[in-house]
């Protein structure tokens, strides 16, 4: 008997811990489970270890999905600040860093400890440590086999997330159950992921890393007016993390160097007033030598004093300042990805309830899903929002 539960979710992750208090608050018996040793590790891990668990700005624009309507209703339903509201009633200290992103000012501990908190005090269960062998379904009751014992539900969350950071413990017994169940999986990629560079390009940008400029990174979905960060593997930081997530491999995107300014006027203007400077030279006034040198060598450009450019040229250096070209050699895939994109199908599920419309009683929530947000607290806005239209489905069962 002590194994019968009102509703068992997998994954004691963002979405299943905040599904679980919320779903036990409407008198449910609800156990979560998970072969982690710990709850919430990517949370704990998220946002440099200070957790950007939301951010102000959320709406459905910033997310990605095949059916880009299918978050708007749980997003409505379940705002930013909801759970806002929920870490100040905790105490939680937090501030805004960038953009809307919304940090604890301490440790991302602080909202691991809420969510736990919250499962204790309505009585949702967690049990770590526990794999799951298998899964089934008959006379409306879910089974699920684990290391632990089997469980029985008639309800059954999954909330067991992406492929992103396996060392973390992502698996895909998501996307495995999904398909048991009949649901098709959209393909599934490493988003939110620095880019790899070539061995040759790679190489004549290796003694840049470290070197963080402001840039518009674009291809032709997207544009992103944010830091750019070179690696000794490649190129990283807020605008190549997002751009990755709207790129296919093989494709090549572009970087403005100078955004915001017009470099042909300014190079004009700088050979009027500084006619002996070295075209080099110039390119110093707004980048690190070492930055400016190799753009120098990459594109060819010749050593002339700024009097001897002309306007072609001049023209010709602008352009490639304002659309400096990059193609990448791939991404660093699923070991440092934040996300994945793609999962299971939404037109599939329910967005009012985030329920199957093939199998009665399942429900799938979070990051497996597939709705991927943003860089900057948009992908724990949706495990929230997701979670929270999922446990008042439940409730209302
Ligand atoms: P998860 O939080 O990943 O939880 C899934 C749970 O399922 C895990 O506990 C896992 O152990 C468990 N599980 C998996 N497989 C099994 C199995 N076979 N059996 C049992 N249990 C299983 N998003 C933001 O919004 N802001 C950030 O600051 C941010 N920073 C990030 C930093 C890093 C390094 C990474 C990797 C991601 C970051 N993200 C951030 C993304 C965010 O962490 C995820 O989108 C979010 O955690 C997804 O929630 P989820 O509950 O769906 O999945």
């Amino acid at each position: 008997e002590a194994a019968r539960f009102d509703v068992i979710i997998i994954g004691a992750g963002a979405a299943g811990l905040h599904c679980a208090w919320q779903a036990a608050a409407r008198g449910l018996k609800v156990i979560v489970i998970d072969h982690a040793k710990q709850a919430g590790k990517k949370i704990l891990i998220s946002g440099g270890g200070r957790c950007n668990f939301t951010n102000m700005y959320a709406s459905p624009e910033n997310y990605l999905s095949n059916n880009p309507h299918f978050c708007k209703s749980a997003l409505s339903r379940y705002t930013q600040w909801d759970f806002i509201a929920l870490v100040e009633k905790h105490g939680i200290a937090y501030h805004e860093k960038t953009l809307g992103q919304l940090f604890c000012d301490h440790s991302a501990k602080d909202i691991v400890r809420m969510l736990l908190d919250e499962c204790a005090q309505y009585g949702a269960r967690v049990q770590l440590r526990t794999e799951v062998t298998a899964v089934s379904h008959a006379a409306n009751v879910y089974s699920v086999t684990t290391s632990q014992g089997t469980l029985h539900a008639p309800e059954l969350v999954v909330a067991c997330g992406g492929l992103s950071m396996p060392k973390l413990g992502a698996t895909p017994l998501g996307y495995q159950l999904a398909e048991q169940f009949g649901h098709r999986i959209l393909p599934v990629r490493a988003g939110l992921v620095p880019f790899t560079l070539h061995e040759q390009t790679k190489q004549a940008y290796s003694e840049l890393s470290g070197l963080a400029l402001d840039v518009v990174a674009s291809n032709a979905r997207a544009s992103f007016k944010e830091a750019m960060l070179f690696t000794h593997r490649g190129l990283s930081g807020p605008a190549m993390l997002q751009l990755s997530s709207y790129w296919q491999p093989g494709e090549a995107f572009t970087v403005d160097l100078l955004p915001g300014s017009d470099a042909l006027h300014e190079l004009q203007q700088l050979r009027h007033d500084k006619p002996k400077q070295g075209l080099k030279t110039a390119l110093q006034s707004w980048f690190p030598k070492r930055f400016a040198l190799t753009l120098a060598v990459q594109h060819g450009w010749p050593e002339k004093n700024l009097a001897d450019c002309s306007n072609e040229l001049l023209a010709q250096v602008a352009e490639q300042l304002h659309a400096w070209h990059v193609q990448p050699n791939g991404t660093e895939g699923y070991r440092t990805a934040e996300v994945t994109l793609g999962g299971v199908d939404t037109d599939q599920l329910s967005s009012k309830t985030m329920a199957s419309k093939l199998q009665t009683g399942l429900y799938f929530i979070g990051e497996v899903v597939d709705v991927t947000g943003w860089l900057g607290g948009y992908n724990f806005q949706w495990a929230w929002a997701s979670a929270h239209a999922c446990a008042e489905a439940l409730g209302d069962q």
